[in-house]
């Protein structure tokens, strides 16, 4: 049995690549293709499905990250605080600014110990942007509280998080502004790169559709320097064909993930998940879970022969990459991160996985137990 990672193909079948081709010849014919009517629909239904009174398109998820940071001034001599695992474009997005980006290290849930926030600030901290990495939500009331007397600006990177949820607050809700990634391994995606800041504040709003587009109030009016990272309108036609189902593909991800939870837990010792917290609900991008760092790699090699693409995110912790050792940061620096590196294995958790495919995943598991022998290890 093969179980891909890539759900794609099932999610734009035949029929909706024709149902979307229509929107899509229909703009052809009015040659919109930059901030035309489908990307402010697509922006008002984003907004309402996140519950925030804004929502504006940028072309990527990092571009969202690194506008919002911008919009609230980070510059060359700033320092943002981040989680030490995340995609690149986390740090990425604060570095393009010139701003210095410093880690803390992970808690037991892959996302930011929230506890070692504190000892991170300098006088130079201007923000803190917290990743619900995996879709599982950050410690948010300790973070705020945090930052509330101490001043920095909370900017979520909430591009694996969409429709997580928090204490009943859905991700990129809890900051001033917080990016979402539309990218094509998201959970709503579209057919290229595309991105989308949410927002509460009038003001950031303005700001920051000045910042997407050149610092343009209108054709003849510069109200700043700023970027060209608008949202393809292309992109917003495949974006609000899909974005009416992500309720449903939450919901489909949650129940595939407590499945792969209840199989794991029968397979022993070996197997360590993520506490399941009651005041967080995960939208699971990714569905991770932990073996002895001897294990993985030869785990994740057994179940990719056996036809099942496991992945690992991510087997290097981004302060140990070469492109971030001028950052300064000695090996062992992070140690939760490190070992967490050594151990995880994501799973395939899409919306079209079938309960057929997740048994023969846990199946396959198991036999890797049973042919290594529990004693070996
Ligand atoms: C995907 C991702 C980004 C960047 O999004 P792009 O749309 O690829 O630019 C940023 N942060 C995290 C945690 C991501 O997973």
């Amino acid at each position: 049995m093969k179980v891909r990672y890539s759900y794609l193909q099932e999610q734009f079948h035949d029929q909706a690549i024709d149902e979307i081709f229509v929107e899509i010849r229909k703009l052809i014919k009015t040659g919109e293709f930059t901030l035309g009517p489908q990307v402010k629909d697509f922006e008002g239904r984003f907004a309402r499905l996140i519950g925030t009174r804004y929502a504006i398109g940028v072309a990527s998820g990092t571009d969202a990250l690194k506008l919002s940071l911008k919009a609230i001034g980070v510059g060359p001599g700033d320092e943002v605080i981040t989680a030490a695992n995340t995609f690149i474009a986390t740090a990425g997005a604060i570095a393009e600014l010139g701003a210095r980006v410093v880690f803390v290290d992970c808690n037991e849930n892959y996302v930011m110990d929230v506890s070692k926030v504190e000892a991170a600030i300098t006088h130079k901290t201007k923000a803190i942007m917290p990743v619900h990495f995996t879709g599982e939500p950050v410690d948010m009331d300790r973070l705020r509280s945090i930052t509330e007397h101490r001043g920095q600006w909370l900017v979520e990177d909430a591009c694996q998080s969409i429709l997580a949820n928090y204490k009943g607050k859905n991700c990129g809700t809890m900051s001033i502004a917080a990016g979402f990634s539309l990218h094509p391994l998201k959970n709503l995606n579209v057919w290229s790169d595309g991105g989308m800041i949410v927002t509460d504040d009038q003001e950031m709003d303005q700001k920051l559709r000045l910042l997407r587009n050149h610092g343009l109030a209108d054709r003849d009016t510069i109200e700043c320097f700023g970027y060209n990272s608008r949202l393809d309108s292309i992109q917003a036609i495949v974006g609000n064909w899909l974005i009416g189902q992500a309720e449903e593909i939450t919901a489909k991800r949650r129940s595939n993930a407590k499945y792969y939870d209840n199989g794991l837990a029968d397979l022993g010792r070996h197997v360590v998940l993520p506490p399941r917290r009651e005041e967080a609900l995960s939208c699971f991008h990714l569905y991770m879970f932990m073996v002895p760092a001897v294990m993985r790699n030869e785990l994740v090699h057994w179940l990719n022969q056996v036809g099942i693409e496991a992945k690992v995110h991510y087997p290097i912790p981004l302060y140990r990459q070469k492109g971030l050792k001028h950052l300064g940061y000695p090996a062992g620096t992070f140690p939760v991160a490190d070992d967490q590196a050594n151990r995880v294995v994501s799973l395939p958790v899409d919306q079209h996985v079938t309960r057929e495919q997740q048994d023969y995943v846990l199946n396959s598991i198991a036999d890797f137990f049973k042919k290594k022998g529990h004693r070996e290890w």
